[in-house]
């Protein structure tokens, strides 16, 4: 019988449901136990991003996605870019270990030394390789973040990328800028950056943002 897992729920290409066979959901497991010394969390299979708020009152977060209802081992065995990757890196760089199990039902800890194929294949592999049950994740020091939206009309967009790139390359890692497109409220697109500032220096990340509402006229920035 054909088999699929259901952690978040919140895939792009909708993959979790298997038609005609069995769907494992996972969302009864999202406990998120955290050790603040070591900067680690034990992260279940069925835990999402907003899960990760356990490690909040501690002053650590951990490299997720831009929404909170994704799925923490979706996100991570996909890779997983998001507001703190310039800094911290994907998802999958944070993931120390995950408990899987495979498909003939053995269960196995793995890590970059034990089973470390299997370990290569999870990050970024996307999920086939078998039920990541939990998952020992990296955790970082980011007591405050700065982080906002800019909306550029579309006529714009040659200029406000080719900007960005720019300004990207003179950045620090601190500075993570995420960007797209959306609809506007008449329907025509916009393009949209989305920075976020995650260094302790809160005037160096003020002085980090500015230029990013200056490289045309913004429909709506922080500022305005
Ligand atoms: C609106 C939106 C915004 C998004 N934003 C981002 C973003 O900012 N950054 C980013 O990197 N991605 C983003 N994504 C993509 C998302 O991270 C991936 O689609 C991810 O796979 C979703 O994981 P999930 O567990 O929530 O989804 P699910 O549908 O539950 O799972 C998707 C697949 O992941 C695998 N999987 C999930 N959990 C497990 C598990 N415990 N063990 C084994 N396999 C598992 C399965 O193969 C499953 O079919 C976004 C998606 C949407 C819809």
């Amino acid at each position: 019988m054909p088999l699929s897992v259901r952690g978040g729920g919140h895939d792009w290409a909708g993959r979790s449901p298997s038609d005609g066979g069995l769907t494992i959901i996972l969302s009864g497991m999202r406990r998120v136990t955290v050790d603040p010394v070591a900067r680690v969390a034990e992260v279940s299979g069925g835990a999402t991003a907003a899960d990760l708020a356990a490690a909040e009152p501690f002053g650590l977060t951990t490299a997720t996605g831009s929404a909170g209802s994704v799925g923490m081992a979706g996100l991570t065995l996909g890779g997983g870019y998001g507001p703190l990757s310039g800094r911290f890196g994907l998802a999958l760089d944070n993931l120390l270990s995950a408990d899987v199990v495979l498909a003939n039902g053995s269960v196995v800890t793995t890590d970059s030394e034990r089973e470390p194929d299997l370990f290569w294949a999870l990050r970024g592999g996307g999920g086939n390789f078998g039920l990541v049950t939990s998952m020992r994740v990296r955790l970082h020091h980011v007591p405050t973040l700065h982080s906002g939206m800019v909306l550029y009309p579309w006529e714009q967009a040659d200029t406000v990328l080719a900007g960005l790139s720019d300004v990207l390359l003179e950045s620090p890692d601190e500075l993570t800028v995420q960007s797209g497109v959306l609809p506007s409220p008449d329907g025509s697109p916009m393009v949209f950056l989305s920075p976020t500032w995650s260094g302790d220096d809160t005037t160096a990340g003020e002085r980090a943002l500015a230029p990013l509402s200056a490289l045309g006229a913004p429909r709506a920035s922080p500022s305005s």
